[in-house]
């Protein structure tokens, strides 16, 4: 008998945990999620419970087995997706993790981290090997915290009892017993040289790590090791991880260079691929792996945009002058922005203009200023933020690009789409799934057992559910960026 073969997506995100089933036609078969407590001990810093972690994960994996209505033994392979740079340390016999996860988000080294980026000399020689800058989101510094101030651990790691992995390498420990990571995971440590492709000794001398704590790196294509029996009843083969961002840009089929993809959450996470060269942005972006398989590595440019859909959060919250996101999206639909620009500063200003201080303003108010033409601007200012980050790694690449590829709830608004479209004068592909990041990692594993032959048979079986091309004259377009740059001037912080 020929039984149908499916694809265990495991989605470990920063609130919840999902486990999706795709079939072999790349469709969802099944799906279960749970949400886990957040942490935090006191403002800035952020823990999760790494117990927590793996329970959720397992729990939904069983569910979405059942829900699917399939036999586990029908799985040909899981791929792990996860919340980037979170770091977890364990003991090696016991399992039993030393400290709880410290969140990507967590902000507790960022002293240690500004006094690393004050000094050019060494600054420099973190970004030149990494790809990255000394920021307190990458796993270094926080590996290194927990070493210096639970009692105990550093010795314990000295003498080889301890391990260290991020949160796919803490699930695959937890689901085979391997201790090891991929190359894009291991590329958002601080540790990672991505030029060498593997763990650089003079950042382990820097962040005082010793490399016995440290997991193997493999490719993220292919295979980590086969789930222990006792877990679904059978060996499953684990064959394909990634950072949640690089299985987004996997999971919509962006394979070639200059392909690009942008998830409009809270935040927006751009990822520009940069084929075999890793591109060093002169705009403040980051360099990344993309994904790698074999020997063959593929980069990536990556920045983003802190506050994405989150502007409407607030005109929800705090103005209180709509109800919901898609009630301003009906709203801006019958409105333009009468002159006004806003600009969401509220936390500072990313790539490319990195200013910290800046705050968040509102441009180009009149007496006939409107609710609807506010509420316009602020849907506009998603696009406008987008347009910039995505205009500064052209510049940095060379390479024109003809289509974004779009997910993230506010991929929802045709407001932005449209805009988005018009400002890059190139067309906006929104897919009919928009679970890219889980896509992603099932379309690795499944390449990783040969479920699937090869990139052009996955590109296949994306597709779109809405494509927005540009049609916006030019006078009109070279107005509304000019109203743009000039409320951004007025926002950069002038001392
Ligand atoms: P995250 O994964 O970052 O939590 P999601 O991908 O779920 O976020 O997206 C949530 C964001 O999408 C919210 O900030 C919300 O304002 C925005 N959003 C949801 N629906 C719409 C819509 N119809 N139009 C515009 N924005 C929307």
């Amino acid at each position: 008998m020929n039984e149908k073969r499916y694809i265990l997506a495991l989605d470990q995100g920063t609130t919840s945990s999902r486990s999706i089933i795709f079939d072999s036609d790349g469709s969802m078969k099944g799906i279960a999620q749970m949400e886990f407590p957040q942490i935090y001990p006191q403002p800035g810093w952020v823990e999760h419970d790494p117990k927590e972690i793996w329970y959720s994960q397992y729990e939904t994996a069983k569910q979405a087995i059942q829900n699917a209505e399939i036999n586990p033994s029908q799985i040909a392979a899981i791929g792990i997706t996860n919340q980037r740079e979170t770091t977890i340390l364990w003991d090696k016999q016991t399992g039993e993790p030393v400290f709880n996860a410290i969140v990507w988000q967590c902000r507790r080294t960022s002293d240690f981290c500004a006094a690393l980026a004050s000094d050019p000399a060494v600054s420099s020689m973190i970004t030149e090997k990494t790809g990255l800058k000394p920021d307190a989101y990458f796993s270094a510094t926080k590996i290194r915290w927990i070493l210096d101030h639970v009692p105990g651990v550093r010795e314990r790691a000295e003498r080889g009892e301890i391990l260290f992995g991020t949160v796919d390498c803490y699930l695959l420990w937890q689901l085979t017993g391997v201790h090891a990571t991929d190359t894009t995971n291991a590329s958002r440590t601080l540790l990672y040289n991505i030029h060498t492709m593997d763990w650089d000794e003079d950042l382990l001398d820097l962040f005082a790590i010793p490399r016995s704590i440290l997991p193997e790196v493999k490719p993220s294509i292919g295979f980590f090791g086969n789930a222990k029996i006792e877990l679904f009843g059978c060996q499953i083969p684990v064959s394909g991880i990634a950072g949640d961002q690089h299985a987004a840009l996997f999971g919509q089929a962006c394979f070639g260079e200059g392909d690009a993809k942008n998830t409009y959450g809270t935040g927006c996470f751009l990822m520009l691929n940069t084929g075999s060269n890793p591109v060093t942005s002169k705009n403040g972006l980051v360099t990344t792996v993309a994904w790698s398989r074999g020997d063959k590595v593929t980069y990536a440019l990556e920045g983003s945009v802190f506050i994405g859909g989150a502007v409407l959060q607030w005109l929800r919250d705090e103005l209180k002058i709509i109800t919901s996101a898609p009630e301003a999206d009906i709203i801006a639909a019958s409105a333009d922005n009468g002159g006004v620009y806003v600009v969401p500063a509220f936390t500072g200003l990313g790539a490319p203009y990195w200013d910290m201080y800046a705050r968040g303003t509102i441009t180009g108010l009149t007496r006939g200023t409107s609710r609807a033409n506010i509420i316009r601007a602020a849907l506009e200012s998603i696009a406008f933020q987008t347009n910039d980050l995505l205009t500064a790694m052209q510049e940095d690449t060379g390479v024109p690009f003809t289509v974004l590829k779009v997910d993230g709830g506010a991929s929802r608004s045709d407001v932005i789409l449209q805009l988005q479209a018009d400002l890059l004068k190139a067309s906006v592909d929104r897919p009919v799934n928009t679970e890219t990041t889980a896509q992603g990692a099932a379309f690795m594993a499944g390449l990783g057992v040969g479920l699937w032959k090869d990139e052009a048979e996955i590109a296949a079986m994306r597709r779109s559910a809405k494509t927005f091309a540009p049609n916006m004259d030019d006078a009109a377009r070279t107005a509304l960026l000019n109203g743009w740059k000039t409320a951004i001037g007025q926002t950069l912080y002038k001392g």
